[in-house]
């Protein structure tokens, strides 16, 4: 037997002008977008808590949001959820941001650590009281697709298999399952192999407390240490695109018995493991091809159907605007991607993933699904300057100014890294 063949009555649920799928940073970036525009919004979580990577995964850090010079790129929501992930946990933001711009001469980006669990619970407070609806414990599994169009989602959870209908839909699961699911083309990418813990030791809760700053008391534990140029790569260990649930599997169970290792060798009373990640931390799985992939030869590029600009998080300098044309394809009327799925190439891929580009893009679809739903048309079509319009009034900055560029002579893209990992 190769397969099988399942025909279910399934119950429709629910209906709603927009279902996003994830409730990751994208996720939430999108369902209070066309929430605050307006829609009926359901998100929907396949694990107990919000933020994906940025919270269940560990990945606690927003990179720089600045060109590296004291001017803030990556504006809007990605601005307004930075202040919420501090605004009752602690932080790391350099004291030259804390009111704003610093402007030239500045010595410090503008990034921040934050408490991975205290944000995840400001976000679902923010997302309830601004009447997204939520169900966690929810995996969709599949669309059901009539032609080109989307006309809902097949979800599992407690209550069995059921069915919502969507008038829009936004996969921010960060692997593109749903579109790919949909026929919605798309690409692969490779993991190197990393595995980042959360703990604590004698020495760290000791200089938490001589500091007085509980975030001292933290410190990481590692299963593999790859960064995302592929140092510390271990020369045996293959390149995971971690699209299976035996890929995922192995990439983690790999990883930790490499943590567990590194534990057996420590004294056990010296130390504690606060927090395992409770995603893969995998970087680039799966995206759309999208009707535009963003290369790095975009930088300084601008763009007519922009949806904001971005900033290079390890370089100095480099800006990058993002079509629209990444968050969706040209035939899939009611589908939209946000987040690490965007369509984007090699290192702008990097670039394109990270925290503040990702609550950007999941913006920028929450705001195009309203849109596509008033004005009735597909999303390829939307009419871009009301789009841009629109996303400026909520404080995106749609196009980055070009007294920004560097002259051609003027060194370029100098490291300004800042340590993430
Ligand atoms: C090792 C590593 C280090 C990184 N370092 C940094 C850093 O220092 N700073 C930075 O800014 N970024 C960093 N990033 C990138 C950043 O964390 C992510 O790219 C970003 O958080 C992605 O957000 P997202 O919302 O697109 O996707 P995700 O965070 O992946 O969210 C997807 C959500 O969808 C849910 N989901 C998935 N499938 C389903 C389904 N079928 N049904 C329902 N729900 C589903 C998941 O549970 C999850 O909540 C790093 C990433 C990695 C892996």
């Amino acid at each position: 037997m190769t397969s099988i063949r399942l025909t279910q009555e399934i119950p429709l649920r629910g209906s709603y002008d927009v279902v996003v799928c994830g409730g990751g940073v994208a996720g939430v970036g999108a369902a209070l977008s066309a929430r605050r525009a307006g829609k009926r919004v359901l998100l929907l979580e396949k694990s107990l808590f919000l933020g994906g990577l940025a919270t269940l995964g560990l990945i606690n850090f927003f990179v720089p949001m600045c060109n590296g010079r004291g001017r803030q790129i990556v504006t809007g929501l990605a601005e307004e959820l930075l202040r919420l992930s501090i605004r009752y946990g602690y932080d790391t933001l350099p004291a030259e941001w804390a009111s704003g711009e610093p402007g030239p001469g500045a010595k410090t980006r503008y990034v921040t650590r934050f408490s991975a669990n205290i944000f995840a619970l400001t976000l679902m407070e923010q997302l309830l009281d601004e009447g997204v609806e939520l169900l966690l414990d929810t995996v969709v599994s599949s669309p059901l697709m009539e032609g080109g169009r989307c006309r809902g989602l097949v979800v599992e959870n407690k209550t069995g298999r059921g069915f919502y209908e969507a008038g829009m839909v936004v996969d921010a699961t960060g692997d593109a399952d749903v579109l790919a699911r949909a026929g919605v083309p798309t690409v692969l990418g490779q993991n190197f192999f990393t595995y980042t813990a959360a703990g604590i030791t004698l020495d760290s809760c000791r200089r938490a407390a001589e500091s007085g700053r509980i975030q001292d008391a933290l410190v990481n534990f590692s299963g593999g240490k790859a960064t995302l140029y592929g140092q510390n790569q271990p020369v045996d260990e293959k390149l995971y695109t971690g699209v299976t649930a035996e890929e995922v599997s192995q990439y983690v169970t790999r990883n930790q018995r490499l943590l567990l290792q590194t534990l057996k060798a420590q004294d056990r009373e010296s130390r504690e493991v606060v927090a395992l990640p409770g995603m893969a931390q995998l970087r680039t799985t799966r995206r759309i091809a999208g009707d535009y992939a963003l290369t790095t030869a975009d930088q300084y590029r601008h763009f007519e159907d922009s949806v904001g600009a971005i900033c290079d998080f390890d370089n100095r300098d480099f800006l990058y605007e993002v079509p629209l044309r990444t968050l969706c394809m040209d035939g899939f009327d009611n589908l939209l991607t946000a987040g690490r799925s965007a369509a984007a190439t090699g290192y702008a891929w990097d670039v394109l993933r990270v925290i503040p580009p990702a609550i950007l893009t999941g913006q920028a679809a929450g705001t195009a699904a309203a849109q596509a739903l008033d004005e009735n048309k597909p999303v390829s079509r939307l009419n871009v300057g009301r789009l841009q319009a629109s996303l400026a009034a909520q404080g995106v900055l749609v196009h980055f100014p070009d007294e920004l560029v560097p002259a051609k002579e003027a060194p370029q893209g100098e490291r300004f890294d800042t340590g993430h990992i």
